[in-house]
């Protein structure tokens, strides 16, 4: 037996069908708002991520997938999608002759060697946007939505935004260096990674989960005192926006995000699990300044969310009130005997050409098993074709839900089909 990869997983089931029900509601948002899909390999150049994640981030420090190709290049499997979509808007030239903001959403794995946990792989799936070349609080505010929106679609979870800024330049700059004044008379008692990054980038000691650390990070300058007027009059009014726009948040003045390129603001999503309880970050997002110059584009602001697919799939498993499963077939398409094996089969494909989804079991049923397998598998109609049916020429359609059953013509099986999804979905809607 050859195992998975440690910190991967097949994605099988009722969790595939979650999956494809996830992206494709993300994907639909995300078109509302006029974002197009953008799709990029999933190697790069190493150097795009130490240039744009940072060097001192966990990601590229600890946890890159990187390697030689055949060819002697330095290579990286993607940790994340930012600096992928800024390195092909600039390969590309995205920029020239185009309406801005550029808007492009995109979804697939990513690779980061981590220590595999719940809520946490080695490969993993993200779905996320990004919104370049307007420096407006609006679309820092949109951004935001989005991501909320995408999340309240799956089934209305109990979500909060805990946000921050980071403010500008400026304000960084000062705050960073009262950090380092108030850290360093501390850091001997902290943590390795907080005493890697007292210089290089005291702002992540802030999120440091270690227990006796945190105590310290209590104390610690607060960015709020460091901000400029500027970065506080464009934060304040991204609140009111976002509030304006049903959106729940908290202030987190520890929030930093693992990514060295955010400046402004950033958030994250979490769930309410049980009361109290939270979940782990289902996505987060900020804006960034000088991404897209750094990687060979003009000098652009930015703003983009990723969420984490398999954490919001968890999502769903824990809350029933949301929906996991995506829908199951039209009909479960069963012959009651071998004489009616042929004949159903090529019904199904007519069927099928027609736009209608059909599950086939391939080999005859009972009623009993036929029925009991069009329920499981939550399919719409049973259809069902025996002797009795043959001899008239047609099938039977059987409600799952309401049990009435309906004799569909094979002569006229597009028509007797056609209406009698019509009927379903009217019935439905009143
Ligand atoms: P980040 O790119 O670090 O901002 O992460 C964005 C989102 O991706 C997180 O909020 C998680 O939902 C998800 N994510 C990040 N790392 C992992 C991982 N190792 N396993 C599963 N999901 C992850």
């Amino acid at each position: 037996m050859i195992n998975p990869v440690k910190g991967t997983h097949d994605i099988v089931y009722e969790d595939s069908a979650a999956f494809a029900n996830i992206e494709l509601r993300a994907k639909f948002i995300a078109t509302q708002y006029n974002y197009r899909e953008m799709i990029i390999p999933i190697i790069e150049h190493r150097e795009l991520y130490t240039r744009s994640v940072g060097e001192s981030s966990d990601i590229v420090r600890k946890e890159m997938y990187e390697f030689l190709d055949k060819g002697g290049r330095e290579l990286a499997l993607r940790p994340e999608f930012t600096a992928g979509v800024m390195r092909a808007i600039a390969s590309n030239k995205l920029y020239v002759n185009r309406e801005l903001p550029l808007k492009y959403f995109y979804c697939g794995p990513c690779f980061r060697y981590e220590r595999p946990q719940a809520g946490r792989y080695r490969q993993f799936y993200q779905f996320g946007i990004e919104a370049i070349g307007e420096p407006s609080s609006y679309l820092d505010s949109e951004a935001i939505i989005i991501g909320h929106r995408i999340l309240e679609s799956l089934g209305k979870p109990k979500l909060k935004v805990k946000i921050n800024t980071l403010g500008d330049e400026e304000s960084r700059k000062r705050y960073k260096e009262a950090l380092i004044n108030y850290f360093k008379d501390h850091i001997d008692e902290m943590c390795d990674d907080c005493k890697a990054r007292l210089l290089s980038n005291p702002l992540r000691i802030l999120d440091c989960k270690v227990e006796h650390d945190k105590e310290i990070v209590r104390n610690a300058p607060k960015i709020d005192d460091y901000l400029s007027d500027d970065a506080k009059i464009y934060f304040k009014s991204l609140l009111y926006t976002i509030k304006a726009n049903g959106i729940n948040y908290v202030i987190d003045d520890n929030l930093v995000r693992g990514l060295d390129y955010y400046s402004g603001v950033v958030w994250e999503y979490v769930a309410e699990i049980k009361k109290g309880e939270e979940s782990l970050a289902l996505g987060g997002g900020g804006h960034y300044n000088n991404l897209l110059k750094e990687v060979g584009g003009p000098d652009y602001e930015g703003v983009g969310f990723s969420l984490g697919i398999e954490r919001l799939m968890d999502l769903l498993r824990s809350q029933i009130s949301c929906k996991i499963e995506g829908p199951g077939p039209d009909f479960y398409a069963s012959a009651l005997n071998e004489d009616a094996l042929d004949m159903m089969f090529s019904i199904v494909q007519k069927l099928r050409d027609n736009g209608i989804m059909v599950h086939l079991p391939y080999k005859v049923k009972s009623i009993s098993s036929a029925l009991k397998c069009a329920s499981k598998m939550r399919a719409r109609f049973a259809l069902l074709l025996g002797d009795d049916e043959l001899n008239k020429g047609s099938l039977i359609a059987k409600n799952m839900q309401t049990g009435e059953q309906r004799p569909i013509s094979m002569r006229y099986l597009k028509r007797d089909v056609f209406k009698l999804m019509n009927d379903y979905f009217n019935e439905k809607k009143e």
